[in-house]
């Protein structure tokens, strides 16, 4: 193994100690790769050597069992060896290539579908949700764990134009990207305020702070001081809750659930792209979603009937044109698609482009 580059107090460890060792032989002299089927990656390096990469869906946040389950695997075909994606699918390497064929019996015997290279659904993304996050108004994995189920026939094959990139937020602050299609919590009233525990639990002045519309101010109530809302200003983004959780605005009834489409994060072919909303007032509709499931299969079935080969959501979209968008998808076009906020143009990101 080469020499690990010197610890620093941020950042990842170096990858390296981690990989499999054909990998670290092979590292920055990759010849050539293609797919020789739908859900593995074949890498040849100048040296000839070829590396074969399995790539499995998972329920998204795993038990320790499965975790356990996935790692036997490793340890029978990959010397011990896999990685997870930032989309938590998980690869597993080997340079033989008579152990492709078991290990993706394997992985599909033990409920792990093989998948998600090249024109495919690629697995869906999904923001912190429950476990690291204290805003959120659903279970993201939840949403993902449904619609891929739903979905997972796309998930095995490469029959899309392009890939499509599917991602849910569990609050429209969204912590998560730009996606082909995007499925985004969106609450729909302003925050309920328990003015009990206002003075009790929240530092006022961060709050207000905190929200990016100026709504907040502070208030006495009952002789105690508290908060008060300003209900034609708020755009009901949840933002004042983690810093004050007694600003309840997650709701069984008016937390709903929305669609966006044609964002990219990608310069491949055409510049990044913001995705845009095509669906808002969806239920929130646990555990399985199916409104949700509804309107992003009815999207993709037409992106797929539709769109030129590689074209991306986006692409497809910019070409027929918004207005041909809602008239095959059967959605409703709405005044609630028109953004007349006038301050938006100075307050909002103009760029898909994030630098972090
Ligand atoms: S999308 Fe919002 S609620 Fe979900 S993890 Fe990110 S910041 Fe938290
Ligand atoms: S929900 Fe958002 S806009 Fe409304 S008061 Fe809270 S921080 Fe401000």
């Amino acid at each position: 193994m080469s020499e690990l580059r010197r610890p620093n107090e941020t950042g990842v460890p170096d990858s390296k100690q981690f990989m499999h060792p054909a990998l670290v032989r092979n590292y920055g002299k990759w010849a050539w790769h293609d797919r020789p089927q739908a859900g593995v990656l074949r890498h040849v390096s100048e040296s000839g050597e070829a590396v074969y990469t399995v790539k499995a869906g998972t329920q998204r946040q795993m038990d320790v069992f499965t975790i356990r389950t996935l790692c036997d695997i490793a340890d029978k075909f990959c010397e011990g060896h896999l990685r997870f994606t930032t989309r938590s699918s998980v690869e597993f390497m080997t340079t033989d290539e008579t152990q492709v064929k078991p290990l993706i019996e394997t992985l599909e015997k033990a409920g792990f579908p093989v998948g998600g290279t090249g024109n495919s659904v690629g697995f869906i993304s999904h923001t912190q949700g429950w476990l690291h996050c204290d805003i959120p108004g659903t279970d993201a994995s939840g949403v993902v764990k449904a619609l891929m189920d739903e979905l997972v026939d796309e998930f095995k094959n490469e029959d899309m134009p392009n890939r499509v990139k599917i991602t849910t937020s569990c609050c429209q602050i969204n912590c998560g990207g730009q996606g082909d299609i995007a499925i985004n919590v969106q609450h729909t009233k302003p925050p309920v305020i328990n003015h009990a525990l206002v003075s009790g639990v929240c530092e006022r002045p961060a709050v207000i702070a905190r929200c990016p519309v100026a709504a907040i101010r502070p208030a006495l109530v009952d002789g105690k001081p508290s908060l008060e809302v300003d209900e034609k200003k708020c755009v009901c983004c949840g933002a004042c809750y983690p810093p004050c959780p007694p600003m309840q605005i997650n709701d069984p009834v008016n937390s709903k659930i929305a669609i966006w489409v044609g964002g990219k994060h990608s310069s491949t072919r055409s510049k990044p792209m913001f995705h845009k909303l095509v669906a808002a007032g969806l239920p929130n509709n646990a555990p399985r979603w199916p409104e949700v499931a509804e309107v992003v299969k009815k999207i993709l079935a037409t992106y797929k009937a539709d769109a030129r080969p590689w074209e991306r959501m986006g692409e497809w979209i910019e070409r027929i044109g918004w207005p041909r968008f809602f008239e095959m998808t059967d959605l409703p076009f709405t005044k609630y698609h028109v953004d007349t906020w006038r301050g938006g143009r100075a307050n909002l990101n103009a760029s898909a482009h994030l630098h972090f």
